[in-house]
């Protein structure tokens, strides 16, 4: 009979701190969910800056080519105008038609690459934008939480230390399957006993609806300190004051 007294204690308790840090832990998760959003963005962001960073590197580079290959097509401008025979003059001709040709594809690879670099710039833009976007957002949800730990912070300490006291009032068997069963059904360890048919002596248990045999309810009519769970789905039973008073009344 206390055992299940202070069960019932507990069991009030608990579903208040429960109820508490499920509002906590929500926020949380959103902030959670936010950061990692935000956190992706920002790597591809960076990815991007990377690529853009490379690509001028590459046009750095072929910018070099193209201004050794004009010095060349210079030199070779005069060696051709100084050219004394027409052996000489062909010879000089086809280098320098060669070295004009490799010059032209290095521009064109040059143009390519920064058509490449508008183009990184607009995706660049384009996530900076929603980061920034996403960014608001995740302050929002860190705000929210910050409030909501402000509001129920407190409340939810107190509550701990009243479940700290609430829990030592129960025997330590009876606490471990409270324990147990609260975690199994989300705080749901205990369940209240339907009268279905006094008369037929049918019960049923208010969680899972199954059927109770008479037995468990004479055991917990009886003030049996053992914990009486349902045969189905082991909730700890107990018997609401208005049905407990029906049999009184009996
Ligand atoms: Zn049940």
């Amino acid at each position: 009979m206390e055992s299940i007294n202070s069960l019932l204690n507990l069991y009030r308790v608990d579903g208040q701190v429960r109820a508490l840090r499920k509002r906590l832990d929500s926020a949380q998760r959103y902030l959670q969910a936010q950061t990692k959003n935000l956190d992706a963005l920002t790597e591809q962001l960076q990815e991007l800056k990377t690529r853009k960073r490379q690509t001028q590197a590459t046009i750095g580079n072929l910018e070099v080519e193209t201004a050794a290959a004009d010095e060349r097509l210079e030199k070779l401008r005069t060696e051709l105008n100084s050219a004394v025979t027409n052996k000489q003059y062909s010879a000089v001709l086809t280098e320098l038609n060669t070295v004009k040709l490799n010059r032209s594809e290095v521009e064109d690879r040059i143009l390519e690459d920064m058509e490449r670099i508008e183009q990184l710039e607009k995706q660049i833009d384009a996530v900076q934008a929603q980061r920034d976007d996403r960014g608001k957002v995740r302050d929002v949800a860190q705000s929210e939480l910050d409030q909501r730990q402000a509001d129920i912070g407190q409340r939810l300490e107190e509550l701990a230390d009243e479940r700290r006291t609430a829990a030592a009032e129960v025997p330590p068997a009876a606490l471990a399957i409270f324990d147990e069963m609260a975690d199994c059904y989300d705080g749901e360890a205990l369940a209240t006993i339907l009268e279905i048919d006094r008369r037929h002596r049918e019960y049923a248990c208010g969680s899972c609806n199954m059927h109770v045999p008479f037995e468990r309810i004479s055991l917990l009519l009886g003030g049996s300190d053992d914990v009486v769970r349902c045969t189905a789905c082991s909730r700890i039973l107990y018997l609401q004051e208005e049905t407990r008073g029906s049999f009184a009344k009996k």
